[in-house]
């Protein structure tokens, strides 16, 4: 039950995990009861693994870290694309009580080397895709002692993952993990998406893991009740490194739901798979959203199959929630809203689309409240200010940053989320945009996704991020950034009159429409207004 009192919106009570679980020894649990029936399927191979593959692959490569040296506490660093070897790594590292720290493979030199000087990882785990990156980023520093390459060839000098996979190990049965302590132990380090600078190495631990597989559980049994339609197969298309794809993912092992992976977005191959597999699940970023209300290959796949959809990461508008249903038949597509410095899942909408555009109601035992930008007051209803969230789920803090972790809370426990947002009369949340990211017209607020909202909704348009480019007398002026739809030839005047046709004069397009071929987007699909910005200043210094 949520409930709203006092100007705090509080999520339904939770049960909270003993302090002695380990979030490894609740994931062999659950393997060990999943036994020989498949759990992973890899959609490019048709390869498929059970549980009782991933519990005695994961020991035995536990047993040989823990011979190469891995002891409780130990980051090791995990660089790769969705494959098998992905889940037996993390798998073996969390039962050795070690500490699992995933990189982004799309991450340049410099961003790998500026995470490893924060983790100081002893192991670095690579597939052969990022190895060469990772390689010549790590090769000279001292604490990694040692880089394993998933695969079947040499790309780097180092250690392969296949040849240590071949040790066998006499002790396998009486395997017995390392105790950690739930709530102090970091069981791993996700880096947030690094949207508005470099990202952060933020500290999880066990308890929060295993509270968002008990969210998890809640959400899916609400569901499931409503529809009375089982939940059997789930598509995994978010990256593992990223903490959205890497807890959904072992979230739906352990509730035995069969995953199907895929190693990045491709349209076609992401309907194929959703029709050939027929998925009953998924998790998505709003970029695939606008491809599924907006792009011609949809109609041609049967969708039927697919009854739960649950979007988060970015801001989603409602008329693209509303066209996904219309146009696919698929179900009402859910949003959830959270940051990685909350485990990624504060708040999910379980309605059926009662309240469009909103990403739901806080998570169990969570409070949320609204505070005034400026005086920091606290608000009441449909009051728009900043988001600040009180959850078991807060991380332990930002590694090897205390400063910037303790700035993030306030002195009752709440964490700041950057994000500007309000609640109505039942609780339900509306994020507006970042804070950082409004654009300052003289003196209103503009919310870029506002105007990215109603673009999307012309004909012309398949994509658009908007930004404020800097003037002497207003400050900033909204200026638009457009994907035109193929075989359009939609113009500026036309973009800028339907935008001042539709919204008030602070939002109009006074900084005018420029034409690129793609919106640059993170790998949680979220604009990255800051490059957009760069474009900008470059045009203006030409
Ligand atoms: P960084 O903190 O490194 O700049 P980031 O904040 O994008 O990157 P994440 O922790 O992956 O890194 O993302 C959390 C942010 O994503 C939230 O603070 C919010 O801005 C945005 N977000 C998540 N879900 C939603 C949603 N449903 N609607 C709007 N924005 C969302
Ligand atoms: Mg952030």
């Amino acid at each position: 039950m949520t409930t709203v009192h006092n100007n705090i919106v509080s999520g339904p009570e939770e049960r909270p995990i003993p302090a002695h679980l380990s979030f490894g020894q609740y994931l062999f649990d659950q393997l060990k009861k999943g036994g020989d029936r498949a759990a992973l399927v890899s959609a490019e191979t048709g390869e498929s693994k059970s549980y009782n593959f991933f519990l005695q692959n994961s020991v035995n490569l536990a047993l040989t870290l823990q011979e190469l040296g891995l002891k409780k506490g130990d980051v090791v660093s995990l660089s790769s694309e969705n494959r098998f070897e992905f889940i037996v790594t993390s798998l073996a590292v969390i039962y050795c009580g070690g500490v699992l720290s995933t990189l982004n493979i799309t991450y340049s030199p410099g961003e790998i080397i500026h995470i490893l000087n924060i983790t100081k990882p002893k192991f670095v785990f690579t597939s052969p895709i990022t190895a060469q990156n990772v390689y010549d980023s790590c090769k000279d520093l001292s604490y990694v002692k040692h880089i394993i390459t998933f695969g079947d060839f040499d790309v780097i000098p180092g250690l392969m993952y296949n040849d240590l996979m071949k040790k066998e190990h006499n002790n396998v049965e009486d395997f017995s993990l390392v105790d950690v302590n739930g709530v102090e132990d970091t069981v791993a380090v996700m880096c947030s998406s690094g949207t508005t600078g470099l990202p952060k190495g933020v500290m999880l631990t066990h308890v929060n893991f295993l509270t968002l597989c008990a969210h998890y559980k809640y959400y899916f049994d609400s569901v499931q009740e409503k529809k009375n339609v089982p939940i059997v197969t789930g598509l995994a298309l978010i990256p593992w490194f990223h903490a959205y794809g890497f807890i959904t993912t072992f979230a739906l092992m352990a509730m035995k739901i069969r995953i199907v992976f895929l190693i990045r977005f491709e349209g076609e191959k992401f309907l194929e798979t959703i029709q050939n597999y027929k998925i009953n699940m998924t998790t998505i970023v709003p970029p695939l959203a606008v491809f599924l209300a907006k792009h011609p290959l949809v109609l041609k796949y049967d969708l039927s199959s697919l009854h739960e959809v649950w979007c988060g990461a970015a801001p989603l508008s409602s008329e693209i929630q509303k066209a996904v249903t219309k146009r696919t038949g698929i179900d009402f597509i859910k949003q959830g809203y959270g940051l990685t410095e909350a485990t990624m899942a504060c708040c999910v909408d379980l309605t059926s689309g009662e309240k469009v555009g909103s990403c739901g109601t806080p998570a169990p035992g969570m409070k949320i409240k609204v505070l005034d930008i400026e005086s920091g007051e606290k608000l009441g209803v449909e009051q728009e200010g900043e988001l600040w969230i009180k959850t078991p789920l807060r991380m332990k803090g930002y590694m090897g940053d205390k400063a910037a972790s303790d700035a993030l809370f306030d002195g009752e426990g709440y964490v700041r989320t950057g994000d500007i947002g309000y609640y109505d009369k039942d609780g339900f949340f509306y994020i507006v945009d970042r804070l950082k990211e409004l654009i300052k017209y003289k003196g209103f607020q503009v919310a870029p996704a506002e105007l990215e909202a109603l673009l999307l909704q012309h004909s012309g348009v398949a994509d658009a991020g908007v930004v404020g480019l800097p003037d002497e007398l207003a400050g900033e002026l909204p200026i638009a950034f457009v994907v035109p739809q193929p075989n359009s030839n939609v113009t500026e005047k036309e973009l800028i009159e339907y935008v001042a046709s539709k919204l008030s004069p602070a939002k109009h397009l006074r900084g005018g429409v420029i034409f690129i071929n793609e919106i640059p987007k993170n790998a949680s699909g979220k604009i990255l207004r800051r490059e957009l910005r760069t474009m900008l200043s470059k045009q203006k210094s030409k």
